[in-house]
C-alpha cells in the first residue's frame, strides 16, 4: 500500500511517500503564498505522477475534545476538523487547505487525518483540567489537549522495543525536543501527563515561544497598556523562548557557540531551558510513581548531548546515571542509528536518544484507518457483572492476617473457573476512613490486591490508580486489618480497569486480542451507554464477562442481568465515532 503523508503549514508543505513501511520520496515545498496550497500541492502530485497513490495521511493539529484517534475523513470529519479552528487558528485552516486541495485531485482513495492531540486525548481528567470552574473551562473549552502526539507515541514505541518489553508495562518520559517542544509521561501506553496544554504555548521552553508563564504576567501587561493582544501573542508565541532569552537565535548550536564564548544572555537561555526540562522530567518521574526509562528525541534531544547532559544530570536518586562518553557521541539518525542508549550500564533507568519519525507514523495510522477493519465480527452479547470491592492475599498475607497455616474457605463459587468468594473477610483502613468486612476472592495469589471503586477511594481517603487487575507494581498503599494481625501493604490498592474475561474462542468470535482496548454499548438500562476503554483479558481459564465496579453500574443505572454489545476495538473505532461522541474514560 502506497500512503502518501502530507503536512500542511501555514506557509509550506512537507510531503513524503511510504510503500508500506518504506520511505521512497520526500520533499518540502515553502513559502507558500495564502490560498496557494492548490497549486502547491499540484506540482507535488506532478513529482509523484509515476506513483499509483493508495491512501494519503493528513496531519492535523487540533483535534479537540473529537477525535481520541485518526480519523477517516469525509463530511463530518471536515466539518469537524474546521470547528476546532477557534482552538488552532494557525494550524487547522493550513490543514484544512491541504485537504481539501488533496481531496479535489484525489477523490477516490481514503483521506485519513492524524491528529496532534489524539494520543493525549484520554489524558485523565487531574490532568488535563485547570484550576478553574469546570462550568466556565466547559463553555470555553478550556482544557489541557497536548500535542506532538504522533511524534511521542512513535518513540514510546521504539522504546520499548528498545527495552525488550511491552509497552503496556513501562512508564517512559519522552521529551520531543524540536523548535516546538513538550514532555509526556506515558504510562502503560497511554499519555498520562503532558506539558502543552490547550495550546502548544505552555509547558517547555521553545525555539520561540515562552512556555510556562504566570497568567498574572499576561494580565499586568494588558492592564498596563504596554501591549495590545496581538502584540503579546507575537511576543510569547514568536520572540520569547530560547530566541527571546538568547536575543541570538532560535537555534541551539547558534546559542551554544555564543555561551562558549562568554555571551550572558545566551548561557540564560541555556540554564533556563535546561531547568524547565529537568523540572518536569522529575514531575513526570513523580506522576508514574516511578519510570523506566527516558526518551530524548526532536532536533535538540537528538543532536545537542550538552542540553541532554544539563537536562539528565544529577537523577541519581532515581536510579538514572548517564554515561558521559556514550552521551557526548550520541547522535540519533532514522536513517543510521535510530536508537542510542546512553546509560551507564548499571544504570536502572535507561536513558535513550531516539530519532523521531512523525511522518512514518501518520503514515501507519493512515495505512491501519484506510485498511478498515472497523466492524467488530460478532453481536454475541456479553454479560455484565458488577465487581463489588474485594481483596486478594499471598499466603504471607493470609499467615499475618488470619494467623500461620490459616487457609481461605468457599462461600461460593464467582462465575470465572476456579474463582471463589470466601467466608473470610478484612477491614480496609485509610486516612480519612475505614471499610469493614470487605470480602476476600480465593484462591491465594503471588501479590496482594485491594481493589476499590472511585467513591471507597473517597471514603478511605486515598488516591488509587487505575489498573489492570493483576499490574500492582507501583500502585497505592493501603492498611489491612484481620482477626489475628495488621498489615500495611506498600502497593496494591487499585481501582480496576472495566475488563471483559474472555476465552480464546471468543476473542476469536469478535476479532480482538489479549490486551486490546475496545467499546462496549450497554443496553437494558434506562438509557443506553457506551463505556470507552475497557480492556480484554484473554485466557483458557476465563468465562465470557464484563466486569465494571459499582460506581460505573450506579452511573449506569444497570438493572441485574444486564448485557452489553462489543462496537468498536480502539484504534478500529473511526466508524463508531461517527455517530457518537467520543464516551468517558476511565481514569480519573
Ligand atoms: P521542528 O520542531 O521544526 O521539526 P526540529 O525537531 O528539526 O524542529 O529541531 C530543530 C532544532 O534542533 C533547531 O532549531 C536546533 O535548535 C536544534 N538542533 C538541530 N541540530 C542540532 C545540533 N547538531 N546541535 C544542537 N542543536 C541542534
Amino acid at each position: 500500500m502506497k500512503v502518501l503523508v502530507l503536512n500542511c503549514g501555514s506557509s509550506s508543505l512537507k510531503y513524503k511517500l511510504y510503500d508500506d513501511g518504506a520511505e521512497q520520496r520526500a520533499g518540502l515545498v515553502e513559502r507558500i503564498p495564502d490560498g496557494g496550497h492548490e497549486q502547491a500541492l499540484q506540482g507535488v502530485l506532478d513529482e509523484l505522477s509515476d506513483q499509483t497513490i493508495d491512501a494519503v495521511g493528513h496531519r492535523v493539529v487540533h483535534g479537540g475534545a473529537r477525535f481520541a484517534d485518526a480519523a477517516r475523513i469525509d463530511d463530518a470529519v471536515r466539518a469537524d476538523i474546521e470547528a476546532c479552528i477557534a482552538l488552532a487558528p494557525l494550524h487547522n485552516p493550513a490543514n484544512l487547505a491541504g485537504i481539501d486541495a488533496a481531496m479535489a485531485r484525489l477523490p477516490d482513495v481514503p483521506h485519513v487525518a492524524v491528529f496532534d492531540t489524539a494520543f493525549h486525548a484520554r489524558l485523565p481528567r487531574r490532568a488535563r483540567s485547570y484550576g478553574i470552574d469546570p462550568t466556565l473551562a466547559d463553555k470555553h473549552h478550556i482544557r489541557r489537549y497536548g500535542f506532538h502526539g504522533p511524534s511521542h507515541a512513535f518513540v514510546a514505541q521504539r522504546a520499548a522495543e528498545q527495552l525488550g518489553r511491552p509497552l503496556e508495562e513501562l512508564r517512559l518520559i519522552t521529551c520531543h525536543l524540536g523548535n516546538g517542544a513538550s514532555v509526556c509521561a506515558v504510562e502503560c501506553g497511554r499519555s498520562v501527563e503532558t506539558s502543552m496544554g490547550m495550546t502548544p504555548l505552555e509547558g517547555l521552553v521553545m525555539g520561540t515561544r515562552s512556555g510556562d508563564i504566570d497568567a498574572g504576567a499576561l494580565i499586568a501587561l494588558l492592564k498596563s497598556g504596554a501591549m495590545t493582544v496581538d502584540e503579546l501573542d507575537h511576543t510569547l508565541n514568536k520572540q520569547s523562548g530560547l530566541k527571546g532569552l538568547s536575543g541570538i537565535s532560535n537555534d541551539v548550536r547558534d546559542i551554544e557557540k555564543a555561551a562558549a564564548e562568554g555571551d550572558e544572555r545566551a548561557r540564560l537561555a541555556i540554564a533556563v531551558f535546561t531547568h524547565r526540562l529537568r523540572k518536569y522530567i522529575g514531575a513526570y518521574a513523580a506522576v508514574m510513581g516511578g519510570v523506566d526509562a527516558v526518551i530524548m528525541t526532536g532536533g535538540i534531544g537528538q543532536n545537542s548531548a550538552t542540553m541532554r547532559r544539563r537536562a539528565l544530570q544529577r537523577f541519581e536518586y532515581l536510579g538514572l546515571l548517564i554515561d558521559e562518553e556514550k552521551n557526548a557521541g550520541a547522535q540519533a539518525r532514522h536513517d543510521r542509528t535510530p536508537v542510542v542508549d546512553i546509560s551507564e550500564d548499571h544504570s536502572r533507568v535507561r536513558s535513550l536518544v531516539i530519532a523521531t519519525d512523525e511522518e512514518r507514523m501518520i503514515a501507519d495510522e493512515t495505512r491501519r484507518v484506510a485498511g478498515g477493519g472497523a466492524e467488530v465480527q460478532s453481536e454475541m452479547p456479553i454479560p455484565i457483572a458488577v465487581s463489588a470491592r474485594h481483596i486478594h492475599l499471598t499466603r504471607e498475607a493470609m499467615d499475618a492476617l488470619f494467623g500461620p497455616g490459616s487457609e481461605l474457605t468457599s462461600y461460593r463459587p464467582l462465575s470465572q473457573p476456579g474463582q471463589f468468594a470466601c467466608h473470610e473477610r478484612l477491614n480496609i483502613v485509610g486516612p480519612r476512613g475505614r471499610i469493614d468486612g470487605v470480602r476476600i476472592l480465593g484462591p491465594l495469589r503471588p501479590a496482594c490486591q485491594v481493589e476499590i471503586s472511585r467513591t471507597d477511594e473517597f471514603h478511605l481517603g486515598v488516591d488509587a490508580p487505575v489498573r489492570h487487575s493483576g499490574d500492582v507494581k507501583g500502585t497505592a498503599p493501603i492498611i489491612l486489618e484481620g482477626p489475628k494481625g495488621t498489615l500495611h501493604l506498600q502497593e496494591g490498592l487499585i481501582c480496576a480497569w472495566r475488563h471483559i474475561h474472555m476465552h480464546p474462542d471468543d476473542a476469536a468470535r469478535y476479532g480482538v486480542k489479549d490486551r486490546d482496548e475496545v467499546m462496549v454499548e450497554i443496553r437494558g438500562g434506562d438509557r443506553d451507554l457506551i463505556f470507552a476503554d475497557v480492556v480484554v483479558r484473554v485466557s483458557p481459564k476465563y468465562a465470557l464477562e464484563m466486569h465494571i465496579d459499582t460506581d460505573e453500574a450506579n452511573a449506569a443505572e444497570l438493572p441485574p442481568k444486564s448485557e452489553g454489545s462489543l462496537v468498536g476495538v480502539e484504534g478500529r473505532q473511526a466508524v463508531l465515532l461517527k455517530r457518537k461522541a467520543w464516551p468517558q474514560p476511565a481514569g480519573e
